[in-house]
């Protein structure tokens, strides 16, 4: 691991200072009484302090929100895409200052940084483009004597919860449609990551954006922030991306007003290698498949099975490349392996390993946590690892790789639909009809066939089971964020 220096340099700090820190309410910045930290998770350093809003802020971001929706309902499609258009070239012509502070708040790599942000725009530029095409129907009744018209209407006033892996990206996925739909909204994103959406909201207002149509509100308690949001009647719909026992928490809250939700939730991917598969790529795609994010992805491969024949050679190459990942500070050149978000991560992450060791796994690298400062933890591969390790039923979300052998498809199968979550699973084949089968046999909302990424803000993400309801992105995930209204005209 290179040294870590815990000051910042210039154009760290220079990228620090240009984030506002205060609430973005009704199109103005506002201050708080308190403030919270912000932590760099390589150094432990405070970076900066934003403001920590309480109930009443939530409400009155959710007043500014209210207040904005007729207007924002009725701008042209066009203009809410041009406004999107607009926001997203700002997002790519910033590229390198908004990647850094993503970096420093969230830890990831600034190439993986970049691409972050790169995805991120590219939400805007999608949904830019579906504003225009919000299209509808016109049937006549079976019985002939009226018509049926079908409309698409924006919902309306939109609560959006992000979580810390993907900053920007997780906040554009869900402003990007709430806005092309016609709806406004309040945006809560997490405490340990508010900066990239404090500084995307700047860059939507420059962009045109008008007064409260988007609203963020930044706190260091975000149950007594939300709750009063969620149970207020203004509020038409919570899209919320995190941790399956929190969306669980929140469903029960919308219960209360039958509000629309979308939740993208906790993952527990399975990535299965047959025996046929070409496995330079197979191991490309478990790289990047596992270590995305420092292993903090919902969609990260949790339990990695490979058929008996080929697993000895898959877990050596495997092992040679993860120990070669560099690891410190993401702002350094080449770093693979950055710090895990927190303390407490680091912890779960050293405990599942022990556990696994207990029940039989071995360790071909890595293994054990090292010295601070900074929450680092090396890229690790364990074989061996048995079903009942506590690591193949919960999210590892670290750099840990977790192989396990089987002998059949049906047996693989059988085994990766063994979980509550169903978020994303990977298949490594040669063969067409086998691929085919295991991707439509996996419980899962997504698979990648011979790929190890399947995010793209063109394509449907989402999952099933407890991996969450809904999807975003793609033709269907500007739906989330309308209503169908059926009119019934006479003739
Ligand atoms: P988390 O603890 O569930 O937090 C997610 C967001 O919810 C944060 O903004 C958090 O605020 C907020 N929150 C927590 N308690 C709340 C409450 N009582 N009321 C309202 N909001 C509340 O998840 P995380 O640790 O940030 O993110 C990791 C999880 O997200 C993993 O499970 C990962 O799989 C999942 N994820 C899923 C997807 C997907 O698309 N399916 C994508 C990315 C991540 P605080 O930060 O203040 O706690």
């Amino acid at each position: 691991m290179t040294q870590t220096d815990t000051s910042l340099n210039r154009l760290e700090q220079t990228a620090i200072d240009s984030v506002p820190a205060g609430l973005y309410i009704g199109g103005e910045w506002r201050e708080t009484a308190t403030t919270m930290p912000v932590l760099d998770p390589a150094t432990g350093q405070v970076l900066c302090r934003v403001a920590d809003a309480g109930p009443a802020d939530g409400l009155a971001a959710l007043a500014a929100a209210a207040d904005a929706q007729r207007d924002w309902a009725r701008t042209s499609p066009r203009e809410r895409g041009d406004i999107l258009m607009r926001a997203h070239r700002a997002l790519l012509e910033d590229v390198d200052r908004l990647a850094l502070i993503a970096t420093l708040e969230m830890g990831k790599p600034l190439a993986e940084a970049r691409g972050e942000i790169a995805y991120a725009a590219e939400f805007f530029r999608w949904f830019a483009e579906e504003a225009v095409r919000l299209d509808g129907g016109y049937m006549p009744a079976p019985g002939g004597n009226s018509r049926f018209l079908v409309a698409r209407q924006p919902v309306g006033p939109s609560l959006l919860i992000t979580p810390w892996n993907f900053p920007m990206a997780m906040a554009t996925r869900k402003i990007g449609p709430a806005l092309a739909a016609g709806c406004t909204c309040v945006v809560k994103p997490a405490e340990q990551t508010p900066l990239c959406t404090l500084a995307l909201a700047r860059i939507l207002h420059e962009s045109g954006v008008p007064a409260g149509v988007v609203n963020v509100v930044t706190t260091s308690d975000p149950g007594a922030l939300m709750t009063p949001m969620i149970l207020d009647e203004r509020s038409r719909k919570l899209s919320f991306t995190g941790s399956t026992a929190v969306g669980k928490k929140l469903l029960e809250q919308c219960a209360r007003t039958v509000m629309r939700t979308s939740m993208e939730l906790g993952g527990n991917a399975p990535f299965i290698v047959f025996d046929d598969a070409d496995l330079d790529a197979a191991i490309e795609g478990a790289l990047a498949a596992k270590m995305r994010n420092i292993g903090q992805a919902c969609t990260a491969a949790n339990r990695i099975f490979v058929q008996r024949a080929v697993i000895d050679e898959f877990a050596r190459r495997l092992a040679e490349r993860m120990a070669a990942l560099p690891m410190g500070r993401g702002t350094e050149a080449d770093v693979v392996v950055g710090p895990l978000i927190d303390g407490d991560a680091v912890a779960k992450v050293t405990e599942l390993v022990a556990d696994a060791r207990e029940r039989g796994a071995r360790v071909l690298t890595g293994g054990e946590s090292v010295d601070g400062p900074g929450n680092f933890y090396p890229a690790t591969v364990l074989v061996d690892v048995p079903d009942s390790a506590r690591m193949c039923h919960t999210e590892i979300f670290g750099p840990v790789a977790a192989l396990t052998p089987f002998d059949t498809e049906d047996e693989v199968v059988t085994r990766a639909n063994d979980t509550p979550y169903g978020l994303v699973g990977y298949v490594y084949t040669e063969g067409l009809r086998r691929g085919l089968r295991v991707c439509e046999a996996l419980e899962s909302g997504m698979v990648g066939l011979n790929q190890g990424v399947v995010s793209n803000p063109a394509a449907p993400f989402g999952g099933v089971k407890e991996s969450g309801l809904g999807r975003e992105g793609g033709l269907v995930g500007i739906d989330e964020f309308l209503e169908l209204k059926y009119i019934g005209v006479a003739l």
